[in-house]
């Protein structure tokens, strides 16, 4: 087996195919190796059991700033794009037609007083989505009647509507992306290469998996929640940032909506409030309402609770204690995070669960609700700024990068793969082919200096 390599990336989720992707399809990268310690890719965070699989765009995300807005939406069209080259279009949903990504109706629900917020973040958001709208109760009841019915008479209710937002089993693209990749015949992929250390050997990277081991010139880490803790093997990061572990789980009812359906995001937490979404995903479509937001007490996605962990990574880091009694500090977030875990109360806490979908949909009957285990978010802490971070982040180290990704990172990975390459690309001297590049995703000459710049 070869063990040399310029480029080894560990992980095949959804970011990781992408940086695969991207090097063997627009650079001139003579070897690349992912090491994936599953059997196949995109199982993990990316695989559609465990996340919304929706694209965000950066109309939906109320919480948004206006540059992110702006990069969301270009890094959502380099996937739409890709897609279309792809396959010719992308299909709406419930049309028939098979595939991994539909187009759908997309609402942002606001209430009483959220109204006014909703207002004024449409003025910054139809600026960059011109086609999105506000629609009255008249028109949200004409569209999905059963957002409007069994809701008192005297709530207010505005809705920000995109007509084609996008839902996508990114497990599913994650596998497309690899095996465009794997047609060149200058990259491999190897399963069941689970990563326990990496060594820093003069200008080389030494990666040992539990049965090989791996030279190379650059490393991409793009193993979730791993990509910190190999960095803080490493010793880095561990100063400046902690990982909390943010669970999010579903419950699944029956398909009485057929939009996606969001609420207006709270400033200061990083997490979306509950949502409605259609799932095309599976034999039977349901709508799924979820995620919550829970801490995790391990690293593992499998597990709830862990004692080292609880020990080693969270109770014995003062710094990050402080931290978390500082955002619990915060009334709105406080009181976020405890109503999160009142769902986990047996017997009553679906019913409280229920309260908070009803929102959403007030005709919600709890005891129809069925619960599903999702993903878990790598949620970085700043420990110097005191805050949740919000959003993926690429740290780079000499000719190493390790990539961080909570939600929107699926959304994201296609934007944050071309990143990752133009710094292999100026790492390791290689060519890349921007023109071919910009012509594939059909990129405005623009978008693509920002992109470079
Ligand atoms: C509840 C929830 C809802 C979300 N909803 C959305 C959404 O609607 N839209 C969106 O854009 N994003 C969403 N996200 C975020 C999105 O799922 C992630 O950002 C994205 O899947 C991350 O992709 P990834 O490739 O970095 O990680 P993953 O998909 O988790 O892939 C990491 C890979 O690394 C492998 N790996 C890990 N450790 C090792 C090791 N030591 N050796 C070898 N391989 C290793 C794993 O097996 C896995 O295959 C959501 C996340 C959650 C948890």
């Amino acid at each position: 087996m070869r063990t040399s390599y310029d480029v080894v990336i560990i992980g095949g989720g959804i970011v990781g195919c992408a940086v695969l992707y991207t090097l063997t399809n627009f650079t001139n990268v003579k070897s690349v190796v992912l090491l994936e310690k599953n059997t196949n890719v995109g199982q993990e965070n990316s695989n559609k059991k465990r996340n919304s699989k929706t694209l965000h765009e950066g109309f939906a995300e109320t919480n948004y700033s206006f540059e992110k807005m702006v990069r969301m939406r270009l890094a959502a069209s380099l996937i739409k794009n890709y897609i279309i080259k792809k396959f010719g279009k992308i299909p709406r949903i419930f049309s028939g037609e098979k595939s991994f990504c539909f187009s759908l109706p997309f609402l942002v629900l606001a209430l009483d007083d959220e109204i006014d917020f909703l207002e004024k973040k449409y003025e910054q958001i139809r600026k960059v989505f011109p086609d999105v709208r506000l629609l009255q109760k008249q028109e949200i009841e004409k569209l999905e009647p059963n957002l409007v019915k069994e809701r008192s008479k005297d709530q207010a209710i505005l809705a920000l509507f995109k007509q084609d937002g996008t839902v996508i089993d990114f497990g599913a693209l994650a596998q497309e992306l690899l095996q465009d990749s794997i047609s060149t015949s200058n990259s491999h992929i190897l399963f069941n290469q689970k990563v326990k250390s990496i060594n820093e050997k003069g200008d080389q990277i030494e990666v040992i998996t539990e049965n090989s081991k791996f030279i190379c010139k650059f490393l991409v880490t793009t193993a979730s929640a791993n990509s910190y803790y190999l960095a803080k093997s490493l010793g880095y990061l561990k100063e400046d940032y902690a990982l909390l572990h943010v669970k999010g789980n579903y419950y699944e009812y029956p398909l009485v909506l057929r939009s996606k359906v969001y609420r207006p995001q709270i400033e200061k937490i990083p997490f979306v409030a509950v949502h409605a979404d259609p799932n095309p995903f599976i034999s039977n479509p349901m709508l799924e309402f979820g995620p919550t937001t829970e801490i995790n007490l391990s690293k593992e996605l499998e597990k709830d609770f862990d004692l080292d962990f609880l020990v080693e990574e969270l109770l014995s880091n003062v710094k990050l204690m402080s931290v978390i009694l500082n955002i619990l500090n915060d009334r709105e977030t406080s009181r976020f995070i405890f109503k999160n875990l009142l769902y986990k109360i047996p017997i009553i806490g679906k019913e409280i669960f229920a309260q908070e979908a009803r929102k959403l949909l007030p005709s919600i009957n709890a005891r129809k609700l069925v619960y599903r285990r999702g993903g878990v978010r790598p949620q970085l802490v700043d420990l110097k700024a005191k805050k949740l971070i919000l959003g993926e982040k690429i740290f780079e180290f000499g000719n190493m990068v390790f990539c961080i990704t909570p939600s929107p990172g699926a959304s994201a990975a296609m934007l944050n793969a071309f990143e990752i390459c133009r710094k292999i690309h100026t790492s390791l001297d290689l060519k890349f082919y921007l023109d071919k590049y910009s012509r594939f995703f059909n990129i405005s000459d623009d978008s693509l200096y920002k992109m470079v710049v």
